[in-house]
């Protein structure tokens, strides 16, 4: 089952399970889209060099059963401005 992050890796912006700007990695590495394509280097995820893709939204109803991640994860990529 896929992890929805609660965050943006770089940014730390909240991203909810219902978010429209979440972008993931194959590696469930999640950011939001404006650090994807203004931040990110080539867009790619900066920890694996994957392709981030629009993160899709689980359905209200499945939530309940198969909720969202609550565990914040955050890294200094350097570019992200929190270093
Ligand atoms: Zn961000
Ligand atoms: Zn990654």
């Amino acid at each position: 089952m896929l992890t929805l992050k609660p965050n943006c890796e770089c940014c730390d912006k909240d991203l909810p399970a219902d978010a429209a700007d979440a972008v993931i990695c194959s590696f469930e590495c999640t950011f939001c889209a404006d650090c994807a394509s203004e931040r990110l280097p080539g867009g790619r995820c900066p920890n694996c060099g994957g392709e981030l893709v629009k993160r899709p939204v689980r359905p209200v109803d499945r939530l309940a059963k198969f909720p969202a991640s609550d565990k914040r994860v955050v890294k200094a990529h350097g570019f992200c401005g929190s270093a």
